[in-house]
């Protein structure tokens, strides 16, 4: 055990960093180890949507939601607050509080895309993630963390590491914990030179595949498909349809130059796994499973964890 540590954190990513900065902030000396640097991790491929969040009542991903929206502040690094259009197939789809939302608004008439029976504005942060994933990092190792590319074995390893452990590791979690109901959401992610678009753009609910788009400064993240399969393989054919779906949406998109197209894999679980266990005198928390909303959920999970933890 490394007596200069209270607290390890297995994973680089959105969680992981997220995590490791809220058990800073409870008084920890904290490492963080994983296999990849966050710049190589899930996190890094996310568009990312912050919201708004239509869970049901009473689900705890409500209070994950909020926290993280009270921490996004606009003066963080890779955040922006947007204006912003949802659109459903049907007509009369509006979700139950949606007025609540800040900016919202329903669509006049010809704001309404071709093919959409339902449209509305609201405010919404946006992240851009690779300044922010750099910000997290750099928030972490400057207020005296460590942060080491080392990856990390079995949970028992962990434990012998330090008495409290976070276990961050996204699909890593899959191999350390044994848990069958994680698994691999392909996502393809597909980045144009902004022609110009100010405002973000996301189809609901999310089928297999559907349009989305998200300014971030001189790029468009756009989006998406959702396909249970582990394989990276970018396919032409794949983006193409999603580039086709936006640029009904906004026909600038069409001829806008393609700047990157990679594929991740979401950490797909039915919901997130959050909880505590002990091992022998260790204490050892999950945070992983977050699928599409890891970056949503990431501040209200993260202060959940490390509660559990020291608590
Ligand atoms: C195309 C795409 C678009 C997305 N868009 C959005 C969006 O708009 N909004 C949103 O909220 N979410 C979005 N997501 C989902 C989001 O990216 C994930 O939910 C989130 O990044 C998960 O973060 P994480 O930190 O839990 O896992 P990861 O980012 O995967 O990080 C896991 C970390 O664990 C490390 N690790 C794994 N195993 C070990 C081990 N044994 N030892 C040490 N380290 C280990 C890895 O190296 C990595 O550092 C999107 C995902 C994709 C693919």
């Amino acid at each position: 055990m490394h007596a200069e540590v209270d607290a390890l954190v297995i994973g680089a990513g959105v969680s992981g960093l997220s995590t490791a900065i809220c058990l800073q902030e409870a008084g920890l000396r904290v490492l963080v180890r994983a296999t990849q640097p966050p710049e190589r991790s899930t996190s890094m491929m996310a568009s990312a949507m912050i919201g708004p969040s239509f869970a049901a009542p009473g689900d705890p991903a409500l209070g994950w939601h909020r926290e993280t929206v009270r921490r996004l502040t606009p003066d963080t690094p890779g955040v922006r607050v947007l204006d912003g259009r949802m659109a459903a197939r049907p007509a009369g789809m509006v979700p139950p509080g949606v007025e609540r939302f800040e900016g919202y608004r329903p669509c006049r008439p010809e704001e309404l895309p071709e093919g959409y029976g339902t449209a509305f504005w609201v405010r919404q942060p946006v992240v851009d993630m690779p300044p922010y994933l750099r910000h997290l990092a750099d928030r972490f190792t400057a207020a005296g963390g460590r942060l080491v590319l080392e990856p990390v074995r079995s949970l028992d390893e962990a434990a012998e590491v330090a008495p409290l452990v976070a276990n961050c590791a996204g699909l890593g979690a899959a191999e350390l914990t044994g848990d069958r109901q994680l698994k691999p959401v392909r996502g393809p992610k597909i980045v144009v030179a902004n022609p110009g678009i100010e405002h973000f753009f996301i189809e609901a609910p999310l089928g297999p595949i559907w349009a989305g788009f998200i300014p971030h400064g001189d790029r468009v993240v756009l989006g998406g498909t959702h396909r249970d399969s582990a394989d990276t393989t970018p396919d032409e054919a794949e983006a193409a349809e999603i580039i086709r779906r936006c640029a009904v949406v906004e026909p600038r998109l069409a001829d806008a130059p393609v700047l990157e197209h990679s594929v991740g894999l979401r950490p797909g679980r039915p919901a997130p796994r959050l909880e505590l266990e002990k091992l022998g005198r260790a204490r050892i928390v999950h945070n992983y499973g977050h699928a599409g909303t890891g970056v949503m959920l990431s501040w209200g999970c993260a202060r959940e964890a490390a509660d559990l933890l020291v608590s």
